[in-house]
This record gives C-alpha cells, structure tokens and sequence, in this order.
C-alpha cells in the first residue's frame, strides 16, 4: 500500500468538495444568468427557474390548437397559471386571476400567459373489457367466456358505472382557448 494525498477544492457557497478546481468554480452559479445566487449545488437560481417555466408554459400554449372561447363548446375552462378549473366565462377568466399574488400585473396577463386550456371530461368507474380480459388472462388456457356471462357482465359494469361512477375533468393541454 502506497497511499497519497489528494487535495480538493471546496466551494465557498454550499461548500461541497470537489477534485477539480472548475468543477468547484461552477458549483452553485447558476447556468442560465451566471449570478451566484443558487444553493446547494442547483444548476439555476430560482429567478431563472421561474422564467424557464415561463417559457416552459408558453411553448406548451404555443403548440396547442387554438379555439376561440366563444366557439368552446364546454362549459369549463382550465387557468393553468392559477391552477384553477373556472367558468368558460371572460369574466370568470379574470376572476381566477389573483392580482393580490401579482399586484405589479398591470396590464393583465393575456389568456396565453395566463395559460388558459380546455378541459377534458371521463367517467371513471368499472371498464367492463378490463374486467374481461383479466378474468381470460387468469383463467385456463382455452377459457372462452359464454356470450351469457359475457353479456351479464357488461350489463352489470354499465348498472353500476350509472349508478356509481364519478364524473370528472383533466387539462386538456391540446386545446389553447384563445381570447374573444
Ligand atoms: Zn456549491
Ligand atoms: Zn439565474
């Protein structure tokens, strides 16, 4: 055993060791605005990480179809920016906006920035043709389920998708509402 020293270099602002100096030097700076502002080793400060989401959302509205709000036929419309599901309503678009969160908005965000989509609307309940193909998948190898069963067990998922299944909405990030 022949062991040597090694030295590293430590950075002076969350002071992680590194063996190479410019390893070190690059430690919390941040890589978009070169100012010393992260901590503990990020990439970005917080400032640039807010503007890359920014951007992030905008690209997003960017590339999906634009419908005008007066030819959106739901009557919900999602606010991405206030992650709020709102009327499709002008108004009610600007009532989500929180100018108490951003009281130097002014003027107010457009639809784009604010990030207004559709929304998309499923039934979750029983899927009768998951049950089914479980019910084949876990069963001997030539089961064929009787057109009996079958029938009775699509009936019996769709009793109880009507009685019990729950309506509800997602994002739909491909449809931008547009403003007007
Ligand atoms: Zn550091
Ligand atoms: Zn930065």
């Amino acid at each position: 055993m022949n062991p040597s020293k090694v030295s590293s270099w430590r950075c002076s602002c969350c002071g992680r060791t590194y063996f190479e100096k410019s390893t070190a030097e690059r430690c919390c700076v941040c890589q978009r605005c070169g100012k010393k502002e992260t901590k503990n080793g990020l990439v970005e400060c917080i400032d640039c990480q807010i503007i890359a989401s920014e951007e992030r959302e905008l690209k997003r509205w960017d590339g999906a179809r634009k419908v005008r709000l007066s030819d959106y036929d739901d009557d919900i419309v999602y606010v991405e920016s206030m992650e709020r599901y709102v009327d499709a309503d002008h108004d009610m678009i600007w009532e989500a906006f929180d100018d108490s969160q951003y009281p130097e908005r002014i003027p107010l965000p457009s639809y784009r920035e604010l990030g207004v989509y559709g929304i998309e609307r499923m039934t979750l309940g029983i899927d009768a043709n998951m049950v089914y193909e479980q019910v084949c998948e876990e069963s001997y190898d030539d089961y064929s389920m009787s057109d009996e069963a079958s029938r009775a067990l699509y009936d019996m998922c769709s009793e109880w998708n009507e009685r019990f299944g729950e309506s509800m909405y997602v994002p739909d990030y491909k449809t931008a509402i547009a403003e007007g």
